[in-house]
């Protein structure tokens, strides 16, 4: 066991996952998910804190975790990620006011997905990047539910990333150009078409797709290259259309937030983006053709 833990080690490397798999043995996911699972889980606990603090401009760092209602501080106890909710009834232990369900969800989900990371992009330096940005577009999908706006500090994050992604991965500079541009442009001529379309008719400028969706995708495009981010968006724009006509149907209101089912697509064509990308192109056979600039554009999409 120890040795395939070693094995298990030296992969810390640069490799695509899937292919890796078959040299871990059953002791390895035994260990690896739980650690994974629980590291996960811990820094759900910290997404939280940001989802509720940032957009009220309060330090994240400064006051120590406190009850919502009568401002009791939270027990050490208390402060373990899912288990203390579970054990607690999800009642506060000062005044036994009900704690929000909130809470345990971020944090299970940000501990499901980076299981998910774990077992897509394998154990690599790579992962821990892909766990990071997964973490911001979980805190950028659930303030945009709450507040109807994107917060440009925690876009900022994903463009850091970016950084260290690019020397880890080998989506080129030109691929990462492409895919901040081809979603991002689109969304800002829509949102400035509609908002001038809206003006004419109501004299009030209400923007289609928000700016904030559209440097969201320009990001996300940044930091995927194009082969993930059109599957990514295709994936958020069917997912809104869905969960817009459901919401509209029980609510009757048809002011929702964009974000998070851009931020699933996000997540999704992360894992599986360039996957689908590759696989769409090779249906499609190669144009034969003499031109330069066709062969030049086929040899870049093909290889
Ligand atoms: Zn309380």
């Amino acid at each position: 066991m120890y040795q395939k833990l070693i094995c298990g080690l030296q992969l810390l490397a640069l490799q695509p996952a899937w292919e890796e798999w078959k040299f871990y043995d059953l002791s390895f996911f035994l260990l690896a998910v739980p650690v994974v699972f629980i590291y996960g889980i811990c820094i759900g606990s910290f997404l939280n804190v940001v989802i509720i603090r940032l957009p009220r401009d309060e330090s994240l760092i400064k006051r120590a975790s406190h009850c919502m209602t009568c401002g009791a501080k939270i027990r050490l106890v208390d402060l373990i990620p899912v288990f203390s909710w579970i054990f607690l009834k999800g009642k506060c232990h000062s005044c036994g006011e009900k704690i929000s369900p909130r809470y345990p969800i971020v944090e299970l989900l940000n501990g499901l997905l980076y299981i998910a990371n774990f077992f897509v992009f394998g154990f690599t330096f790579n992962t821990m990047i892909m766990c990071l940005y997964t973490s911001v577009l979980v805190v950028v999908g659930f303030m945009d539910w709450d507040t109807l706006e994107i917060d440009l500090r925690v876009l900022a994050v994903i463009i850091l990333l970016t950084i260290p992604s690019h020397f880890l991965n080998e989506t080129s500079l030109l691929d990462r150009i492409i895919g901040a541009a081809c979603v991002s442009i689109p969304f800002f001529l829509i949102g400035e078409i509609s908002g001038l379309y809206y003006q004419k008719k109501t004299g009030e400028k209400v923007r289609g797709i928000e700016i904030g969706d559209t440097l969201l995708m320009l990001c996300g495009g940044l930091y995927l290259g194009w082969r993930a981010v059109v599957p990514a968006v295709f994936i958020g724009i069917l997912l809104a259309a869905i969960c817009g006509l459901i919401i509209k149907s029980i609510t009757g209101s048809s002011k929702f937030a964009f974000g998070p089912y851009l931020c699933i697509g996000l997540l999704l064509g992360a894992m599986f983006g360039e996957l689908i990308t590759n696989w769409y192109l090779s249906t499609i056979p190669q144009p034969e053709t003499q031109s330069y600039y066709t062969n030049a554009i086929c040899y870049y999409l093909y290889n």
